[in-house]
């Protein structure tokens, strides 16, 4: 059978890895793929983007099966194009992946279906938006409406920067579209985790959980970034709580979905925040898989994925039980010189090590051009170390890096910290 992977990143490498590891694929494509799935001779890249001349390259390749990646194709309709051609894809329509692509229908959706999350009201109007933090006070949240790559949420810990965020979408439109509208929210506090699942429609199959290091230093300092690093299983989803939210936010939100009409199908991606006493509450929907998330829970992914995913397209997801292998799986991202703001393009990169038991380097801004291996990106590697303690695991991860080589490389060094040093 033939895949295509849809993406370019890390977490679309690591899908792709673990799909060519079924008995069953002949090739999985990828599009338009990176320097580390040329590498990899059993992945094939193909340099198309468009959705309507990928589903023609399907057609003409007989292949069986589209995962997609990132939510920049979802959100404009990939899923609906891939099938009016009659074609088999997973991931959500553009109407449900409004849930990530619209802050304002997510959060309206959330209020009318009663799932947690934090309060909010949404803003067109400047001098509205300016009165409303004036009256709530600081710290408070602004949210562009929109996509935005990760550049649109204002943590404002001052009333100041809170201002200051309202003028840069809603004035100065730096933002475009996407910042044209804000959600402007309360503060929450606790610790985040990642919650995906896999939905066919009716069926929820939770996958294994995560928790990624949002800031670009150590500490948790500095800017907000896509992701420096991940690592699954998240301690902090215990038992009980995993019950909670997937009663409390996954299954209301598969149903209400339902219920206003929008099946569901794909990548249902829940960013949480978990109070000191247990709460869970959705900072945001994600309506495809998180990257780095991705990277970790592919390497501890037992089951063959090529048949989750077959399931998942024809409604079946409830005949499917997932094998987790049950060491930790830690992934350091290695970011280039200047990210996030200015990411420094070129730069050649040595040193990779080969994949091992332990410990698997999965790339996204790489190309390989005459046999040499270059930055392209803001987020260059994503190292995945696997081991039977955390700590184990992280030192698999820092050997990877600490083996690789580009100029100007950015790494965090306390990947993993809360799972080593919070009592869950
Ligand atoms: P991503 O790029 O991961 O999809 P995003 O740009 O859609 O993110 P959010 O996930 O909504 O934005 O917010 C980004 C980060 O901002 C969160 O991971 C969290 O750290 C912080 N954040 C968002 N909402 C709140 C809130 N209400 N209270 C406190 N912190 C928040």
């Amino acid at each position: 059978m033939k895949i295509l992977v849809v993406g370019s990143g890390g977490r679309e490498h690591a899908l792709a890895w673990k799909l060519a590891q079924s008995e069953r694929i002949q090739t999985v494509f990828v599009a338009p793929g990176n320097g580390g799935t040329a590498l990899d001779n059993r992945l094939k890249n193909v340099p198309i983007t468009d959705p309507k001349a990928l589903a023609e390259f399907v057609k003409a390749e007989h292949i069986g099966l589209t995962l997609v990646g990132p939510e920049v194709p979802l959100a404009a309709g990939i899923v609906n194009i891939f099938r009016e051609h009659g074609l088999k894809i997973f991931g959500p329509t553009k109407e449900a992946a409004q849930l990530e692509s619209s802050k304002d229908f997510a959060k309206s959706f959330m209020e009318r279906h009663g799932i947690p999350t934090a309060k909010y009201q949404t803003f067109t109007d400047l001098a509205a938006a300016h009165a409303y933090i004036d009256q709530q006070g600081a710290p408070i949240v602004i949210k562009a409406d929109g996509l935005a790559a990760g550049k649109g949420v204002v943590v404002a810990m001052d009333l100041a920067e809170a201002h200051a965020a309202i003028e840069m979408m809603l004035s100065d439109n730096k933002l475009g579209d996407a910042g044209a509208r804000v959600v402007i929210e309360e503060f929450l506090t606790g610790e985040e985790a990642s919650f995906i699942v896999m939905v066919d429609g009716k069926n929820i199959l939770p996958l294994a959980t995560s928790q990624d290091h949002k800031r670009l230093l150590d500490n948790d300092q500095g800017p907000n970034t896509g992701g420096m690093g991940a690592y699954s299983p998240a301690p902090i989803i215990t038992p009980q709580i995993h019950a909670r939210v997937m009663r409390e936010i996954i299954q209301p939100t598969v149903t209400g979905m339902a219920k206003d009409g929008i099946i569901f199908t794909g990548f249902l991606y829940a960013g949480l925040m978990i109070d000191d006493n247990g709460n869970p509450k959705t900072l945001e929907f994600n309506c495809r898989m998180g990257d780095p998330e991705t990277q970790p829970i592919m390497a501890r992914l037992k089951t063959d994925l090529v048949s989750v995913l077959e399931h998942a397209v024809n409604g079946q997801l409830d005949a499917i039980e997932l094998e987790w292998d049950r060491r930790t799986a830690l992934g350091v991202v290695m970011a280039a010189e200047g990210y996030p703001d200015t990411p420094v393009k070129g730069a050649v990169i040595t040193g990779i090590p080969a994949e091992t038991a332990d410990c698997v380097t999965f790339h996204a801004g790489t190309q390989l051009e005459q046999g040499q291996l270059s930055v392209t990106g803001g987020r260059v590697l994503c190292s995945v170390g696997l081991g039977d303690t955390v700590k184990v695991a992280q030192k698999h991860a820092y050997e990877a890096v600490d083996a690789i080589k580009f100029a100007g490389a950015q790494a965090r060094r306390d990947i993993g910290w809360r799972a080593l040093y919070k009592k869950h």
